[in-house]
């Protein structure tokens, strides 16, 4: 749509005045260029002028003698000049710096403007260089001080947006996420915009006379006007709520581009978000709001006079005059109360009433998201963008703060939820805000006592973070120990040098205070052997951080290194090994849990609390059973992947007993090992087999018997549908919940031949049936004289290190032939551990023709 131009300005014709022609300008005079057209009708930051003609005298050049402009008569409150100084070299100092074209000088009278009134009298006002004037070519730091750069602000999207949208970045990455531009920063040179106010506004005026002074100067165009508010100065932030007109339509993002304000600029005007507020109210884990393709929440800054321009069609468009703005519903454009109103918001721990650190939303009548002070306003999703501490749950965006922050809110009804991981119950409130309102106090409630009885949380994999806000949003969530992960995305390499092989923030040892942890580990990654997390091992980093090329590695690296040989490394160097984002990429993991090189597998979610997402993968969960299945008693650990906001940290976590250990970043591994672990999105889950927990053994005498299965789980917020039993893989055992937050039982469990138990627990955040929601590691009970070995998931995992084999040997870049030889062993020495498990249990199998081939191959 066209830049829309207000219409309390009337242009003065300036044509028997102008001097010269702006083409033929040189030097510090010349026209400024990318400021728009200098001829014709035109419009500068919504203010019409009636420039020059092309090819003809088009500009007043003020030097030498004075220049009469009739005006007839003409009343008005200010008069607007379009107009620059002659550029000038700064003299900063005698023999210093001579030579800079930098607009820094100030305060020459430049010229005089006069008005002459009807009644003979005269006013005269001094234009001042950088005062009511400034040069076209400055320097960053140059602004004038009473007038205003001919280009108003702009607005962007930011460089994932507009590639959603079709467009090649406007701005930059980086850039673009500030989503906005100066009209100073919008052009190189500039025009200067200044508003001459008039001491009589009531006494018509007969001539402007503009009188040069110490320096030349230019004047394209004047514009009148009768607003009493000063013409140029910027509105602050205010909000409003559009029902779209008929033929107005919203873009890929849900956001209206063809609106626009004369005197001011739109901020955005997104999809509004409609609450259900009596739903917001009750006990439900998570309310979203529906996006509207009704209405938009206009942001915006304007004149107090300015208009709102829809576009309805591609000559057509409905305006809206928002000095008419009211609060009525009915309307079609309603005010929403603006938020002006600073106000302190602490959040306490109800025992100790000490400041606690949480996730916070807020958000207003009309669904505006309300952020803390040092927030985004829309919270940025996209990966690799703004890494701080935020999320965004499809429409409801958070902050995560320390116990206390500020906000601006407005006066009326606000919303609030907090949340503090998953021992804490939730707070989802609505607090009245008045013109009285300085502080909002939040009380939270530790209603599981978990961490109590020696449970502590982790989420084994973060990105992109930095390992302070790695800490803070741990704290927040009630995540104990966050393993922040440095790795390689092609040329981009991410938290290296948070690594050093030796700090733990927030251990005491590092002057933290020992209850949240933050440990930078590395996860190693190729795309079709796999990816690796290695964590809190000490010392150098193990390098290569990924390998084999592309998207992984860079291209043109070679496959230098198989897991296993990284998994041994961070063992060597005290770490803890996990495979993780269960079952993906399968191939080489199978060989190195058959090497016993791997301390647990991990389920991954990005955020389950996204009614898209699934929250506890079950392909995961089938993949590790797999591997029980073979006696590989792998625990199960949770983490979020995290890269963007988008993600919750600690949404999907681990949770690991420590048993008779205090809690260091060391124990936590150890006991991880240990494996008394479950992986959860919310219920917490307690379990054991003849008294027995989950990374023990039961024995049982060749004829087998019963076992006791004893449980329990807790919740804060997911309602609780069914507990599982699991047994070798299968349910065997069930009890309905009915979405309570609470539950115990205990069964006799059969058992003849060697297997496993666990205990599942079904429920979901938006009442989908059927959706895991917590996963204990399980109790191995092996039945004397019967290995616990299952033919068909041995042929399966046999099958993923042929695969290993096969790539290493065909496509995969080769590395020197000496390390080649050695990945080629490693994988053929996991083949054989295998293969041989399974010759001694009977299991006779055919061998892939690929693998055949290559083994008469090599011999
Ligand atoms: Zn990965
Ligand atoms: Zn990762």
């Amino acid at each position: 749509m066209k830049p829309s131009v207000s219409p309390y300005f009337t242009p003065v014709t300036l044509t028997n005045a102008f001097t010269v022609d702006h083409q033929t300008l040189t030097d510090g005079l010349r026209a400024p260029i990318g400021v728009g057209e200098l001829t014709g009708h035109q419009n500068f930051c919504g203010i019409p002028f009636a420039l020059g003609q092309p090819g003809e005298k088009n500009v007043i050049l003020l030097e030498n003698h004075g220049v009469h402009i009739d005006v007839d008569t003409l009343t008005a409150t200010y008069l607007i000049f379009l107009h620059a100084v002659e550029d000038r070299v700064t003299n900063y100092w005698p023999g210093l710096a001579d030579f800079s074209v930098d607009g820094n000088e100030l305060g020459d009278l430049v010229a005089d403007y006069t008005l002459e009134y009807a009644d003979g009298s005269v006013e005269t006002a001094p234009i001042l260089r950088r005062f009511a004037i400034q040069q076209s070519r400055i320097a960053w730091g140059a602004s004038a001080f009473a007038a205003i750069p001919a280009l108003k602000p702009g607005v962007f999207y930011t460089s994932t947006e507009e590639q959603i949208l079709g467009n090649w970045a406007r701005r930059p990455y980086g850039n673009g996420e500030t989503r906005h531009a100066s009209g100073r920063e919008r052009s190189a040179d500039k025009l200067w915009l200044y508003a001459l106010p008039n001491p009589h506004p009531a006494k018509p005026i007969r001539r402007i006379v503009c009188t040069p002074q110490k320096e030349r100067a230019l004047i394209y165009g004047i514009t009148a006007t009768t607003l009493t508010d000063h013409p140029l100065r910027a509105g602050i932030r205010r909000k409003a709520r559009l029902t779209l007109p008929a033929g107005a339509t919203l873009n890929k993002l849900g956001e209206l581009d063809s609106v626009d304000i004369d005197l001011g600029v739109v901020i955005s005007a997104r999809a509004a978000f409609d609450y259900d507020h009596a739903r917001w109210l009750g006990v439900e884990p998570v309310v979203l709001p529906a996006k509207s393709d009704q209405a938009v929440l206009i942001e915006y800054t304007a004149h107090p006079q300015a208009k709102l321009y829809v576009a309805t069609g591609s000559d057509t468009q409905q305006v809206y005059d928002l000095a008419a703005l009211t609060a009525l519903a009915d309307s079609a454009l309603i005010a929403v109360a603006p938020a002006h109103r600073p106000v302190t918001v602490r959040v306490v721990e109800q025992a100790s009433q000490q400041p606690v650190a949480v996730r916070i939303h807020l958000h207003g009548a009309h669904g505006e998201y309300l952020p803390p002070r040092g927030n985004h306003r829309q919270v940025n999703p996209y990966w690799f963008e703004d890494n701080y501490g935020e999320f965004v749950n499809v429409h409801n965006q958070y902050a995560y703060i320390q116990g206390e922050c500020v906000v601006d809110l407005p006066l009326g009804d606000v919303y609030v939820e907090i949340t503090n991981g998953y021992e804490v119950k939730p707070v989802r409130t609505r607090v009245t805000v008045t013109a009285e309102t300085d502080l909002l106090t939040f009380t939270l409630e530790k209603v599981l006592r978990w961490r109590e009885q020696g449970w502590v949380t982790a989420d084994t994999h973060v990105h992109f973070l930095s390992p302070t806000t790695a800490l803070l949003e741990g704290q927040a969530e009630g995540v104990h120990v966050v393993n922040l992960l440095a790795s390689q995305w092609g040329e981009m390499f991410s938290n290296v040098t948070d690594f050093d092989g030796r700090s733990t923030l927030g251990a005491q040892d590092f002057g933290g205070d020992g209850e949240f942890l933050v440990r930078v580990g590395t996860e190693n990654r190729m795309q079709t052997l796999g990816h690796i997390s290695l964590l809190g091992y000490s010392g150098q980093m193990i390098h290569p951080l990924c390998t084999g090329g592309p998207s992984e590695s860079a291209l043109g690296d070679p496959q230098e290194v198989t897991m296993a040989e990284w998994a041994q490394r961070c063992i060597d160097q005290g770490g803890l090994v996990v495979m993780p984002h269960a079952p993906n990429p399968q191939l080489e993991r199978a060989a190195d849990i058959v090497l016993e090189l791997v301390h647990a597998i991990e389920l991954m979610t990005f955020n389950p609390l996204n009614p898209n997402n699934i929250q506890v993968n079950p392909y995961g969960i089938a993949d590790w059973y797999r591997y029980l299945n073979l006696g590989y008693q792998l625990p199960v650990s949770g983490g979020s992947d995290k890269m963007s906001a988008a993600s919750l940290l600690g949404g999907i976590r681990t949770y690991t007993q420590l048993g008779d250990r205090d809690f260091t970043y060391s124990n936590w591994m150890a006991a991880t090992k240990a494996g008394n672990t479950f992986v959860t999105v919310g219920p917490l889950a307690e379990l054991r087999v003849e008294g027995v927990a989950p990374g023990g053994k039961v024995t049982l005498p060749p004829s087998g018997g019963s076992v006791n299965v004893s449980w329990k789980v807790e919740s804060v917020s997911l309602p609780i549908d069914q507990v599982e039993i699991v047994v070798g893989g299968l349910a065997v055992d069930q009890t309905t919940v009915n979405k309570g937050l609470t539950a115990s039982g205990s069964a006799q469990i059969t058992i003849t031949n060697s297997t496993w138990i666990a205990l599942r627990v079904r429920g979901s955040y938006r009442g989908k049936h059927g959706e895991i929601a917590a996963h204990t590691s399980a109790v191995q009970v092996l039945v004397e004289g019967k290995p616990l070995f299952s033919p068909k998931d041995a042929m399966a995992v046999l099958e993923q290190i042929e695969g290993a084999i096969a790539y290493v040997d065909t496509i995969a870049t080769r590395p020197a032939a000496q390390r080649f030889k050695q990945m080629r062993a490693t994988l053929e020495a996991a083949h054989n551990r295998l293969h041989q498990r399974m010759h001694q249990n009977g299991l006779f199998h055919r061998h892939t023709p690929l693998h055949d081939h290559m083994q008469s191959h090599e011999h």
